[in-house]
């Protein structure tokens, strides 16, 4: 609360920097505010030897191309990593030794286990008119085996989960569900929460209306032959239907021949379950030099769908994080509090990283003063959201001050804080999001095409240079974003 009256009073205001090469000034207006009404919004006052940090941390990030040097090296060096599998053991060591070179302290390795679940066959085929011919499809990770030779039966199309849920069971039982809801082009990836719905809820809904297996339109916004790969709940839901997804391509042919009559499909999967896979979250730390119990906790996660090469979904996010902290650590005095990496080994099958790190970390929750995500992707961070308590913004304001010359907007107090750190948000910890240009990640994600191509550097570059301004000034700081203890 220390600074709060300060920004209260209008004593001290953000003073923009003069350095600020390349980049679009402020309003002139706001520098000079002074005296304003009680009306106007307060915004916390950054000094002007932060100032000059920022300047230098921006002007070395949009210069520097070390995260893609790192998700291009994770790449090559280690490619796909489903959790729990050897891949992903490597990417392990592969973040432990690169963590090390980049001159982190306190990197180690917190082990836990998880449910491993691969698909060693995903096909499926239609059948209609005596012929029978291949869909490009994708097993639906934690997705059962079919039976030995397939399970085939007669297909029902829904247009969406909403039509699935009103249909009676006479419509549904002993058949293959066919979910065929699009998804909607976003900037803020807003269609994916939607589209989404069908791969978690398909399976325990048409489960209990006696349905066969499941099938849906892939999620994602492109038009490549790809089936999309991913994780769902309804394990926790108790469902046990096999469960696929098909291109939007074979999804528009299996449409067009259920309009002319009967069609069937034949689905084979041969998934391999294991429980009590080993994976672990990799910690990486910046000791804070006056407050070091302090955490600002930075997260990204290692495994991946195994389609791609999980460049951006999370090589970049690993990449990222891991570089602009760099950035900070290079810096001639380091900040007051603790900078934390967590590279969390387990988010596509069920968020167990996420999940780990909160029971290992639940007791030292209090200490953690925010925590962000980078997971969305390789596009240019375009909107600064939080998720602080009602007197903090003032310092959400700052924030987006500094962040204004990289183009960024100011977002709502709604930030999700995303899936890696959702168990520290449920302990109570702020969340903020650099939320990144999602208008075409769901091309990429979960697919083949999840590799470099899908990467542009200026981009990444506009990303560790947004992630070093919030994550200095926030550890540099003795800000707190939680509601004032009563
Ligand atoms: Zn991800």
């Amino acid at each position: 609360m220390r600074n709060f009256g300060l920004a209260l009073l209008g004593v001290a205001f953000f003073a923009f920097p003069a350095s600020a090469q390349q980049q679009p000034q402020p309003t002139p207006g706001f520098v000079q505010a002074s005296n304003p009404p009680a009306t106007q919004p307060q915004v916390a006052p950054i000094t002007p030897g932060q100032q000059r940090v920022v300047d230098r941390l921006q002007t070395a990030a949009l210069e520097s191309d070390r995260a893609y040097d790192i998700v291009e090296d994770l790449v090559s060096q280690v490619g796909p990593r489903l959790a729990g599998s050897d891949a992903e053991a490597r990417a392990r060591e592969w973040a432990v030794a690169m963590l090390r070179a980049n001159g982190f302290t306190n990197v180690h390795v917190e082990p836990f286990t998880l449910p491993y679940w691969d698909a060693m066959r995903e096909e499926a085929h239609i059948i209609s008119r005596g012929l029978e011919r291949p869909m490009v499809a994708a097993a639906l990770g934690g997705s059962p085996s079919t039976p030995a030779g397939g399970l085939t039966a007669e297909v029902v199309r829904f247009p969406d989960m909403v039509a699935l849920e009103a249909a009676p069971d006479s419509a549904v039982a002993g058949r293959i569900v066919f979910i065929d809801e699009h998804m909607s082009r976003a900037q803020d990836g807003a269609g994916y929460g939607v589209a989404v719905r069908k791969r978690g809820r398909c399976a325990p809904v048409a489960q209990a209306k006696g349905a066969a297996a499941c099938l849906i339109r892939a999620v994602g916004t492109d038009t490549h032959r790809f089936a999309h790969q991913g994780g769902s709940s309804r394990q926790a839901q108790g469902a046990s239907l096999p469960a696929m997804s098909i291109s939007p391509a074979d999804a528009d042919v299996l449409a067009y021949l259920l309009t002319r009559g009967a069609v069937r499909v034949r689905l084979d999967i041969t998934a391999e379950i294991r429980e009590n896979a080993q994976s672990g979250n990799v910690i990486a730390e910046i000791r804070g030099r006056e407050r070091p119990q302090e955490i600002v906790l930075l997260a990204a996660h290692l495994d991946s769908w195994d389609m791609g090469q999980g460049a951006i979904d999370d090589g970049s996010g690993v990449a990222i994080i891991s570089a602009a902290a760099r950035l900070i650590r290079d810096l001639p005095r380091r900040p007051r509090r603790t900078i934390r990496i967590l590279l969390a080994g387990a988010e596509e099958n069920g968020v167990h990283g996420g999940a780990a790190y909160g029971r290992a970390h639940a007791t030292e929750a209090a200490n953690h003063v925010v925590a962000l995500e980078s997971d969305f992707g390789a596009g240019r961070v375009w909107r600064f959201d939080t998720q602080f308590a009602e007197p903090a913004l003032p310092y959400a304001r700052a924030f987006q001050r500094a962040l204004s010359p990289l183009g960024v907007l100011p977002g709502p107090n709604q930030a999700d804080g995303g899936a890696d750190v959702s168990a520290m948000k449920e302990l109570g910890v702020p969340v903020v999001d650099l939320s990144q240009d999602g208008t075409d990640y769901f091309d990429h994600h979960h697919t083949p095409d999840d590799t470099l191509y899908a990467i542009d550097r200026a981009e990444l570059r506009q990303n560790v240079a947004a992630w070093a301004t919030f994550v200095f000034l926030a550890a540099d700081s003795d800000w707190t974003f939680r509601a004032p203890a009563q």
